[in-house]
């Protein structure tokens, strides 16, 4: 009996042994250090004989050269002078912009699934399809699980791999019972159970608290949240006021998914920073309350193409989503860029492209959303956004110029970042 109980109590220590190193490796060694300083590489690189916009606001300039030295912009010009050492990014007859933003991103798929320990080579390629490869040098994930995300940011600003900076809104809050039908659908339940869909204000407050302790540097809400098909859950405003300023008290920027007319004035009322949908149940979505949104400095980000692939094609849906994004830009409403992947697993960008055309903008406005327009919703203005010396190198080279057809903005050739190359088209 004593020999049978010794070996039951090793077992049991073996395991529990087990058990705690298990959760150590998957749950706290992923969460460590979440906001690693980015580290500039000590390299010279320069682009020979390019058109340049230096920002949406200016003509281009052709023939310019631009020296990038220990991961900023050095010089940029007609006769700078280029070091014999410096690599040379090849260019014939390119067009070179600023880095381009993508502010709706999510690292949910199952491919992220323990970031902190796969392989580089499959990281990068990964980052190579559904980002880098299209220009992305910033971005922003509206939902995903901070073990993964934030071990991507932390691997990536430490220099182990090729990719964009990612801020990260982490845990996104529901309304109570308010999880959407297409997540609920294809989500085990032990991760529903963890998603957070707060009763009251006061818990409201302790999860974007606790989401914040963890890495997250964005909060994101479902102020309108699809329970089924066509019907929408909205948030009660006191909960989503309540963690939209736990979140403000950190400098933090409020994002809301709003599906419908209600999600729109709760995201108002709660003070939320950037739509990060337009939204798609367009009933009552009028220009006065538009001109309410644009009264408040709230951003818009589209997704068009998103819904043209996920819901419908069919234009009785689709285009009352383009004429409120069109009214709303005409009111000089904000428009930021992002396209939903990661939810959408289409990573092509040249649908978006063509969908914002569609809805009035010019490719003027399109650089804008791609790069000075979310620089500055970010408060990062004097680092990103625009080529000038001393600021960040973030730039993307395209084959062509997207002042003559904006689908060039999908025309990536080379795509840097802090003076790294980190995508070359083969
Ligand atoms: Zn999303």
């Amino acid at each position: 009996m004593r020999r049978f109980a010794r070996i039951f109590f090793k077992t049991l220590a073996i395991t529990l042994c087990i058990a705690a190193l298990a959760f150590y490796a998957l749950a706290v060694y992923p969460l460590r250090n979440p906001h690693p300083p980015l580290q500039l590489p000590t390299t010279t690189l320069a682009i020979r004989d390019a058109r340049v916009y230096l920002s949406p606001d200016e003509p281009p300039h052709d023939h310019a050269n631009i020296l990038i030295r220990n991961g900023r912009i050095a010089a940029v010009g007609h006769t700078i002078n280029i070091p014999a050492d410096a690599q040379l990014i090849p260019c014939n007859a390119c067009t070179v912009t600023a880095g381009f933003w993508n502010v709706h991103v999510h690292f949910t798929e199952r491919k992220w699934s323990n970031a902190a320990y796969q392989p580089a080579a499959i990281l990068n390629a990964q980052l190579a399809d559904m980002l880098t490869s299209r220009g992305f040098t910033t971005v922003a994930d509206l939902g995903s699980n901070l073990a993964d995300t934030v071990s991507l940011r932390r691997r990536i600003e430490t220099g182990t791999l090729l990719g964009p900076h990612i801020y990260t809104a982490g845990a996104a809050q529901y309304p109570p019972h308010g999880i959407p039908f297409y997540l609920r659908d294809t989500l085990p339940w032990f991760i529903l159970r963890l998603m957070p869909q707060p009763d009251t204000p006061a818990q409201a407050a302790r999860d974007e608290q606790r989401n914040f302790a963890s890495g997250a540097d964005l909060l994101k809400l479902f102020t309108g949240s699809y329970i089924e098909h066509g019907i929408v859950k909205p948030m009660p405003l006191a909960n989503a006021s309540a963690a939209a300023s736990v979140a403000h008290q950190h400098g933090q920027l409020v994002f809301a998914h709003p599906s419908d007319l209600e999600g729109v004035t709760i995201a108002r009322d709660a003070g939320v920073d950037v739509l990060a949908h337009a939204a798609d149940t367009t009933d009552g979505v009028t220009a006065a309350l538009l001109q309410t949104i644009v009264d408040h400095h709230m951003a818009m980000v589209p997704t068009l193409k998103m819904f043209r692939t996920t819901v419908t094609t069919n234009p009785r849906y689709l285009d009352p989503i383009y004429a409120e994004v069109r009214q709303f830009h005409a009111l000089h409403g904000e428009l930021l860029f992002g396209t939903d992947v990661g939810y959408m697993t289409d990573y092509t960008t040249q649908d978006e492209f063509q969908a914002l055309t569609q809805s009035g903008l010019t490719p003027q406005d399109i650089l804008r959303m791609l790069t000075t327009a979310p620089a500055a919703r970010f408060g990062v203005q004097a680092e990103k956004g625009t080529i000038a010396p001393g600021k960040l190198a973030d730039l993307v080279v395209l084959g062509s110029d997207p002042a003559q057809n904006p689908l060039a903005f999908s025309d990536v050739r080379t795509t840097i970042r802090t003076g790294r190359v980190l995508y070359t088209r083969p």
